[in-house]
């Protein structure tokens, strides 16, 4: 999508800290992080939200969520522990129009969210 700000980043288009990539899917540091580690793992395809991809193609997801505990390790958080959260739609507080994976970690996280 020309103007989804998570493709563009994914083109290269918009600057971000880039942490891991393969053929199928980008990791980058939040630009607000709400825990010291707080990186998001979006497809390069673009999906509006979890809702918008096709059950042929689900795969993306287990590889979204491949990416993030290596990016786990990676960070040094794999043992203490992490959250990774899918927000999807207004009012699961999904803000970004493509699909995005939240890895969180670094601190003790609360439940339920808020
Ligand atoms: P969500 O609310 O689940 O849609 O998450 C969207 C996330 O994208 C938020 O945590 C934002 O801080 C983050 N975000 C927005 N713009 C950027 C950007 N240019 N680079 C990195 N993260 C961003
Ligand atoms: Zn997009």
């Amino acid at each position: 999508m020309t103007d989804c700000l998570f493709c563009r980043i994914s083109r290269g288009e918009i600057p971000a800290a880039k942490v891991a990539e393969n053929d199928e899917c980008l990791a980058f540091r939040d630009i607000s992080p709400q825990a010291p580690v707080h990186v998001l793992v979006i497809p390069k395809k673009h999906y509006a939200s979890l809702n918008e991809v096709p059950a042929d193609e689900f795969r993306v997801v287990a590889r979204m969520q491949d990416m993030a505990r290596e990016v786990a390790v990676s960070e040094g958080i794999a043992a203490t522990g992490y959250r990774s959260v899918i927000n999807t739609g207004d009012e699961g507080g999904q803000t970004v129009s493509h699909l995005h994976l939240h890895l969180l970690g670094g601190r003790h996280m609360k439940w339920p969210p808020g």
